[in-house]
């Protein structure tokens, strides 16, 4: 039987963290989820050309690969039926709660269980595992003036499929990946776009050849589709992660994202405008062939004029007013305030947000001081920006069986305040060699400065050090 487990969220984390419970043979657990459909991220981002920068090989389960394998990077309906398939293979739908957001969890000493509410009822569980992602509050700008706009206007990930934008004047704001996909194909269409650039972003190519008929025949069979995941995993730890961390592929891959721009972009004046002046990794780079390419058509503007406000007709620069339409705000994410949505209140009272009032943290990005068997997938501090979340979040229910066992015999455990001071000193030490420190703002950082988004070490350091729960640095009921 084992304990019972409240899961919040069915995105991959989720999914993943039930996935194992049933192989464990598990089965009381419940997946609290508050949209309609299975799927995270993958569900709300639906704006065209929406797609992952990061190999279809390896942005997957490492147990289950993609039944359709035409496409080296899998798009968001693809991905979308990945995550379904999943759902229904393992049997998981009959414990997945659609459309039921969970407001708050509460762990009552006495009882040592948490007491989860939803719209429908308060029910209660032994451990509670949040699954609910970084990206998924989207994040509107502080322009003045965006409710007195005429024509339509949404978020990219909020995206209004009833409006038409063939032929119309399109403003674009905000130019991080959500845009560099959404771009190209809206200026496909549109009759003008004008992209608000506050900051420019470094551009890597995206290597988007489907796979052939050959390759896909070779990587059908389970052994060379795991060498293939193996080389992507291999090239993105040992070239991409050095150059986030000062190490020797710095200078090699700055020097292929300018190659990259100055072979797509001929113009000198749209080439200074799209060139950052901030290390490459400071802020997320972005992954697309299609996006440079796509400022270079004689409809579309990169406008680099400051905005002072959204005005009836378009959006008001430093400049004057620019005519639109219909404004796309692909403005990232609320990514700093984990939890916030759900009111959790762990040993004494102590109400998480408090505990993080001055930034997010957790004891492997998993475990919390003072919140017994209350589990986080990726928490704070285990984002990268070098390979695939869907790495991490293995490690992290790898991890989190590890410890089902344990508080089943022992009772409720928490993680002890002295291993989060150690993990904070190492995460402190290890941060000062990121590229992400210096020189530029970023959805990594928090409202003082401190980076609470990324994992300072290459994948394969997390994964050691989430190997087996080590059972010193949690405090037993037992
Ligand atoms: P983002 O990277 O946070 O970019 C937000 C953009 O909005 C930035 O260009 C920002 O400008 C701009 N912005 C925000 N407030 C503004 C204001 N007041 N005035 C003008 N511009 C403003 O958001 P995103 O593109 O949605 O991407 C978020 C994350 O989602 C990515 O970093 C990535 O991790 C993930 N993602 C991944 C994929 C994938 O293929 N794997 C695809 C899409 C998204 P500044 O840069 O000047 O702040």
């Amino acid at each position: 039987m084992g304990p019972s487990v409240a899961i919040i969220g069915a995105g991959f984390g989720g999914l993943c963290m039930a996935i194992q419970l049933e192989k464990a043979g598990i089965r009381s657990y419940t997946i609290f989820e508050k949209g309609a459909d299975v799927g995270g991220t993958w569900r709300d981002n639906t704006y065209p050309g929406a797609g992952c920068d990061t190999h279809s090989h390896l942005y997957s389960f490492s147990f289950e690969r993609y039944s359709s394998r035409t496409r080296r990077y899998a798009g968001q309906p693809e991905i979308l039926d990945y995550l379904r398939e999943c759902a229904d293979k393992y049997g998981l739908r009959p414990r997945i709660r659609l459309n039921t957001e969970v407001v708050s969890a509460v762990f009552d000493e006495p009882l040592g269980r948490w007491r989860v509410r939803t719209a429908a009822g308060e029910e209660v569980f032994d451990v509670v595992v949040s699954a609910i992602g970084q990206l998924n509050r989207p994040q509107l700008p502080d322009i003045p003036g965006i409710s007195t706009f005429d024509g339509a206007a949404f978020h990219s990930a909020r995206w209004d499929h009833s409006v038409d934008l063939s032929g119309r004047r399109v403003a674009v704001i905000g130019n991080g990946s959500s845009a560099a996909q959404l771009v190209p194909k809206v200026a496909e269409v549109a009759g003008q776009l004008d992209l608000f650039q506050r900051t420019p972003n470094w551009v890597l190519p995206k290597e988007s050849a489907d796979f052939g008929p050959r390759a896909q025949k070779i990587l059908r069979l389970p052994f060379l589709h795991r060498v293939y995941r193996e080389w992507v995993y291999r090239y993105a730890e040992h070239t991409l992660y050095p150059a986030l961390a000062g190490g020797w592929s710095t200078d090699l891959v700055r020097r292929h994202a300018l190659e990259h721009l100055h072979a797509q972009v001929p113009d000198p004046s749209l080439r200074a405008k799209l060139t950052p002046s901030y290390p490459l990794g400071c802020r997320r780079v972005v992954i697309d062939s299609d996006f440079y390419p796509a400022l270079t058509r004689p409809n579309v503007d990169v406008v680099t004029d400051r905005i002072i406000r959204i005005v009836p007709g378009g959006v008001e620069t430093v400049a004057g007013v620019r005519e639109a339409d219909a404004i796309i705000y692909a403005t990232g994410f609320e990514t700093s305030e984990f939890l916030s949505t759900i009111e959790v209140v762990g040993r004494d009272g102590r109400r998480l947000a408090e505990e993080w009032k001055d930034g997010a943290e957790a004891y492997l990005g998993i475990a919390v001081p003072h919140f017994p068997n209350l589990f986080l997938l990726y928490g704070p501090n285990t984002n990268l920006g070098h390979t695939s979340i869907v790495f991490m979040l293995e490690c992290q229910v790898r991890y989190i069986m590890g410890c089902l066992p344990r508080l089943a015999s022992r009772g409720p455990m928490e993680v002890r305040p002295e291993a989060m001071d150690t993990w904070r000193q190492n995460l402190d030490r290890d941060m000062k060699g990121m590229v992400w420190q210096a020189g530029c703002t970023s959805w990594y950082k928090n409202a003082s400065g401190r980076i609470t988004g990324n994992w300072p070490g290459n994948a394969a350091a997390y994964r050691r050090l989430t190997r087996t729960p080590r059972p010193e640095a949690f405090h037993f009921a037992r």
